[in-house]
């Protein structure tokens, strides 16, 4: 990837903040002995302040118009020289705009995820953390930044048990100080682009400022999940998102979050020590503390992102690469797949009962055996080897039958773990609560053929409900990925990460990437890129058809939650061999973005919340048709 700074400096930099990183805090603390402690830059900055009357300049991206011939924009669509696929259009625009300055994947994945935290609080944010699958054309290799929440080294094994050392219920603890964990995205945004990033972090972060500052309307989700979320609320939030009238902001209100850009003004100039020290550092502390958490400063200036070796495995001829633990996610969509494969679930047609008899079946061994085995390695002994060994899945495959189930289902019975190579027997941890939260996945592809896979989070939608006070921006409740009750590889820990299910994934053939994928949704982001892979490689489906085709998910016990257009003759066949599906579909699970990566980038993203693929071609056009000319730029 074509970069900027010496890679020997930067490699320093990769895990800690560096020397030069400490010069720049020195100078950061300088600034602000020199401001006196007026923590406020909009007039400094000369960007102008204040809440504007409708939609201001922001909205038009600077360089952007999906008018204009060299971007294309839509669900699904096709471009030479760079792809973007977010959740946003006003993201994606930005993201595809700094490709068009000659910016890399990476560049654009940082200017977007940026964007994000202003356009999309509820899905991903500088509160929270994440995780970033990175292919490096030039060095042909895959890397991934782990930017995931620690708890602090205050947290406890029994920090979410009540004072008769029961669970606290899940809805009280999502919003509980001790839910909040050391956020990660700042640094792993800077780590990033410290590694592979070839445009200055002002450029990168800029267009978020403006978007912040001048103001862009509410979309759709956005006004959900503020009217969703609202009982949870802190009263920084509430006020962030309400109008004059302190009525909550409406789809096509306009959004001016000034704190916010101002807390990225900081950042912009002083990299991650504006977050990690100083004054938004104090009062995120002050924010977490004041509800109970013991997050202290020294948590947030002591943390660190690790760069991750990925989890590879052969399928199919190809290669699934991805984030490895302390996310499940890539691990478990690899075993699933192999499963299937061994199954040869090809045969079955693409609505039967029998494919989805064979899904259920295998996510049901996967699941088994995640919540026993799984948990952060720097903390648990995961016998990951053993899990993705092939004779192993091979023989957890071999249990799967067409005509009856793994376990009496319809009895209450779950399905056991196994014990893969590595392990004596499994020692019955305790099932955790279902997760489905919500976060933000895309992907980005430049014409260098650079990619990256970025799953980031707050963990719920809106995440703890908290907003730091005068910095605008949302708090994770992370930490409730951990199980409540202290057992097993994913108990509270000091300073470990929880177990999480993201799936950024970079689908490879012959040692090149072919298709990008991930999805928000708790633990049915497994489910949504196993599946759309499946969808893609194995029933041959386009790459929209491919991430809208309907699912199914099951943990290790019943029952299978599905997406509308499972068809009720399947659900019924299946029912017959002893299945149990939910009496209603989950209307739609998960929202996936990709890009596909052939002699063309094909970007496709999830209609269920109004993402938008944005492509790049540096001398073409696109007729309405889709056909591509050239010689002509705009
Ligand atoms: N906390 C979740 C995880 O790490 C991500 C949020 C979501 O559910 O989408 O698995």
């Amino acid at each position: 990837m074509t970069r900027q700074s010496d890679p020997k400096a930067t490699e320093k930099r990769s895990v800690r903040r560096s020397e030069t990183s400490r010069l720049e805090r020195r100078a950061f603390l300088g600034a602000l002995g020199a401001t006196a402690g007026a923590f406020s830059i909009g007039a400094t900055a000369g960007t102008g302040a204040g809440a504007p009357d409708g939609v201001q300049k922001a909205t038009g991206i600077p360089g952007f118009s999906c008018d204009k011939r060299q971007f294309t924009c839509g669900q699904q669509v096709t471009a030479a020289d760079g792809m973007v696929s977010s959740v946003d259009p006003i993201a994606s625009g930005v993201a595809a705009t700094v490709l068009r300055e000659g910016g890399n994947a990476v560049d654009a994945a940082i200017a977007l995820q940026y964007v994000l935290t202003v356009t999309q609080p509820h899905g991903s944010g500088i509160g929270g953390g994440g995780f970033m699958v990175i292919y490096d054309a030039d060095a042909d290799e895959v890397s991934v930044v782990n930017s995931r929440e620690r708890a602090p080294h205050g947290a406890t094994e029994d920090m979410f048990l009540d004072e008769d050392g029961e669970p606290i219920p899940f809805s009280e603890r999502i919003q509980m100080g001790e839910a909040v964990g050391v956020p990660g995205t700042v640094m792993g945004l800077e780590t990033a682009r410290d590694l592979h990033g070839s445009r200055p972090r002002q450029r990168l972060i800029r267009p978020a400022i403006d978007l912040a500052r001048d103001g862009f309307p509410v979309d759709r989700v956005f006004a959900e999940q503020i009217a969703e979320n609202w009982e949870k609320f802190n009263e920084a939030a509430k006020e962030a998102y309400s109008d004059e009238d302190g009525n909550p902001l409406t789809e096509g209100d306009t959004h001016v979050n000034t704190d916010l850009a101002d807390t990225l003004e900081w950042t912009k100039w002083w990299g991650a020590d504006a977050f990690y020290e100083g004054p938004i550092a104090d009062d995120l502390v002050a924010t977490v503390q004041a509800a109970g958490g013991s997050m202290t400063a020294d948590d947030l200036s002591d943390y660190d992102v690790t760069l991750d070796e990925p989890v590879r495995a052969e399928w199919n001829d190809l290669e699934i690469v991805g984030q490895p633990l302390p996310s499940s996610g890539p691990s478990t969509v690899i075993y699933i797949l192999k499963l299937l494969e061994s199954l040869d679930i090809g045969q079955y047609d693409l609505r039967s009962p029998e494919k989805y008899h064979l899904i259920a079946e295998a996510t049901s061994l996967a699941w088994a055996d995640r919540n026993e085995y799984m948990g952060d390695p720097e903390f648990a002994d995961v016998p990951i080897d053993g899990l993705l060994d092939d004779e192993y899945l091979a023989a957890r495959a071999e249990r799967i039958q067409v005509g009856e189930t793994l376990a009496d289902y319809e009895g209450g019975e779950c399905v056991e773990a196994g014990v893969p190579p590595g392990v004596d027997a499994p020692q019955a941890t305790t099932s955790p609560d279902a997760k489905y939260g919500s976060t933000s996945h895309f992907s980005v592809v430049d014409g260098d053929g650079n990619a990256v896979s970025y799953t980031s989070t707050i963990e719920q939608f809106m995440g703890s409900g908290m907003m730091v006070p005068g910095r605008g921006f949302m708090l994770n409740n992370e930490l409730t990925d951990f199980n409540a009750v202290p057992d097993g590889p994913n108990k509270v820990e000091p300073w470990k990460r929880p177990l999480s299910s993201m799936s950024p994934t970079i689908v490879m053939r012959d040692g090149v990437p072919e298709f990008t994928v991930g999805s928000p949704g708790g633990w049915t982001i497994i489910t949504s890129v196993a599946q759309t892979i499946l969808h893609r490689y194995v029933y041959g489906l386009d790459p929209l058809e491919a991430l809208t085709e309907p699912i199914v998910f099951t943990t290790e016990c019943p029952p299978i939650t599905w997406e509308d257009g499972v068809p009720a003759s399947a659900r019924e066949a299946t029912e017959a061999l002893g299945q149990v599906w939910r009496d209603e579909s989950d209307g739609d699970i998960g929202n996936v973005q990709v890009i596909d990566i052939d002699d063309e980038l094909t970007g496709a993203a999830d209609p269920t919340r109004d993402g938008q693929a944005v492509g790049f071609d540096r001398s073409g056009w696109h007729w309405p048709t889709g056909k591509r000319g050239h010689g002509k730029t705009d």
